[in-house]
């Protein structure tokens, strides 16, 4: 068996081989750090976690980069709109200065760390603040300037799109400037209505350079650093589906124009959109669902990441409290079954991990892989301690934290959880959510009485033996 991904760039299933044997080379679109991150956005890092375990799982060495977006994009990703950092200055009522705009993005940053942490998301092995490589941002530019790709208006320095005869080749539709006249706003001074900016004016703040001071375009920075860490070429860049048709065309467009090599990237992955009741949730739009609004309900996150599992990656998720609180049931299911298999760990099944391989292989059909999870643990021939090993083989990809609910190979303090207590431990978070507090209180008290202590974490009820 072999590794396919789906290809935006070619729009197919392809076979997955790495450019250097030696290790695969990624880079993922990171966070814009104006707000907390939505719970959308938190798909595409789910996304690309899976995407790395699976990687790691089939035996490949693997370094990931992400960006950390503190400055240049607007609210539209076509050059309009306001600047997101900006905006997020002013609605905390704060200053608008360089050092203020870092202090912003260093709060939300660490709030987007802890978010990955709280859905098991491994951190990538660089994750770096765009503002600390404006110099090669515009050494790049330079690049794009000396092979005649740019020009200036009174706004900023732009990238004529007519100078490469396949931009567009991304989004499966190669642009003509009469083409793309009714997508992107006109700006009477571009030459062509998709030429984008690589770095715009601001007299008021910004970074010097050589064509004024200002700040980069948003689209730059992600092809310097890119670079600056991968390499000219690398194996794999992923993002949401809405970076296709310009963060993604654009990136493309810097990079390959100024190396003169193609592809830039050799697979472009996108993950779908995450929506609410059919819209999308825009984190320009004012109010939106974090992964805080998900932990306030007493719903453990790693439910969040579960929910996402069960469908694929490029399928569509329309959210609502009702399918989270059906994944919550079942994954409450899930560890129940797996708590009660004693502290035994045997040997993975092969037969199970070859399917579970064949689907993870498969463009990471996690839905497939889940549903065989269920049939691992509701397997009558299988001895205990061999489906307690396949699971924990499975959640090395999953991710659902199933060695924390016992089962290191070590045995010890992680003793299955009895029945009784589970159900009691159900029936209390069920009061807890209706606002039963004397029933919670009272089902408190009978697990204290059957040698039980239940804490109420951020990330659910949390259970220990009294000795
Ligand atoms: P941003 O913080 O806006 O730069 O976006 C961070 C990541 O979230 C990017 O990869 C986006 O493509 C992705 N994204 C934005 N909105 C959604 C959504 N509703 N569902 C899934 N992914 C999204
Ligand atoms: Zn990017």
């Amino acid at each position: 068996m072999a590794l396919k991904f789906y290809n935006t760039l070619s729009r197919e299933k392809e076979l997955f081989i790495p450019i250097d044997k030696k290790e695969v080379r990624m880079y993922s679109c990171g966070p814009t750090v104006y707000d907390y991150a939505h719970i959308g956005n938190l798909r595409a890092y789910v996304f690309t976690d899976i995407l790395c375990r699976t990687i790691r799982y089939e035996g490949f060495k693997l370094k990931q980069v992400m960006n950390i977006t503190d400055i240049g994009h607007l609210t539209s990703d076509a050059d309009s709109g306001e600047d997101k950092m900006t905006k997020g200055l002013l609605r905390e009522g704060k200053e608008l200065t360089l050092k203020n705009m870092r202090e912003l993005a260093e709060f939300y940053a660490e709030k987007f760390k802890d978010d990955l942490k709280k859905l098991n998301i491994k951190m990538p092995d660089g994750m770096y603040f765009a503002s600390d490589y404006i110099k090669e941002d515009t050494k790049l530019i330079k690049k794009l300037e000396e092979k005649g790709y740019i020009y200036k208006t009174s706004d900023g320095i732009y990238f004529d799109i007519s100078k490469m005869p396949d931009y567009g080749i991304l989004r499966g539709c190669v642009s003509s400037s009469k083409e793309s006249k009714s997508r992107i706003a006109e700006n009477s001074e571009k030459k062509n209505p998709e030429d984008f900016a690589l770095w715009k004016f601001d007299k008021k703040i910004g970074f010097p350079s050589s064509w004024g001071q200002g700040f980069p375009g948003w689209h730059i920075e992600c092809s310097a650093m890119s670079m600056k860490f991968l390499g000219e070429q690398f194996d794999i860049h992923t993002g949401g589906i809405d970076h296709v048709p310009v963060h993604h065309t654009n990136e493309i467009a810097q990079t390959e124009c100024a190396t003169g090599k193609k592809p830039s990237a050799r697979f472009w992955m996108h993950n779908e959109h995450v929506g609410v009741a059919g819209a999308k949730i825009a984190k320009s739009d004012g109010s939106f669902l974090t992964l805080n609004s998900i932990i306030e309900k007493n719903i453990n996150p790693i439910t969040y990441r579960f929910l996402l599992l069960m469908a694929h990656y490029r399928t569509k998720i329309n959210f609502n409290w009702e399918a989270l609180e059906g994944a919550e049931t079942a994954l409450k299911r899930l560890y129940n079954l797996y708590q009660n298999l004693g502290n035994n760990v045997g040997n993975i099944h092969q037969e199970y991990q070859n399917k579970f391989k064949e689907f993870m292989e498969d463009d990471l059909d996690t839905p497939r892989a889940l549903s065989l999870l269920w049939d691992v643990l509701k397997d009558e021939n299988m001895s205990d301690a061999d489906k307690k090993a396949t699971v924990l083989d499975f959640d090395k990809v999953l991710g659902l934290g199933f060695s924390a609910k016992g089962g290191s190979a070590s045995g010890g303090e992680n003793k299955p959880l009895p029945i009784n207590i589970q159900k009691l431990v159900e029936e209390r978070e069920k009061a807890r959510k209706n606002k039963d507090f004397k029933k919670s209180d009272e089902l408190r008290k009978e697990i204290n009485s059957l040698g039980y202590e239940v804490k109420d974490t951020a990330e659910g009820p949390r259970l220990h033996q009294l000795s």
